[in-house]
């Protein structure tokens, strides 16, 4: 099993096993992080990383996951971004069965 030298931001440099990291992906940039747990202080470390080093990570045996970005980033937006006063407008909406109720009718006719 091959030694990985990583560096945990309060011990300073660490070794560990391909069994001690794990790589994520990214299917839609490429981007890839890993991670491990720091042997002395048992923190979770992530860290990014240049592919070459992720497909270091990976040939060397580490395991890995992908992921995709939240189709939502994808979405056309129309209109202003929503604002606190439209929370609170619609939080104040939610309590008024009536007035919930045209407009939940207005929306089902368009
Ligand atoms: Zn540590």
């Amino acid at each position: 099993m091959a030694t990985i030298r990583a560096s945990c931001s309060d011990c300073g440099d660490v070794e560990l096993t391909t069994s001690d990291v794990n790589v994520r992906i990214c299917e839609d940039d490429n981007s890839g992080t890993y991670a491990f747990r720091c042997p002395y202080c048992k923190m979770t470390v992530v860290k990014s990383a240049e592919t070459r080093t992720i497909d270091l990570l990976v040939a060397s045996g580490v395991a890995f996951t992908t992921w995709r970005l939240p189709a939502e980033l994808f979405e056309t937006h129309i209109g202003e971004p929503i604002t606190h006063d439209d929370l609170l407008d619609f939080h104040d909406l939610l309590e008024d069965e009536l007035a919930l109720g045209t407009i939940m009718s207005d929306l089902a006719d368009t």
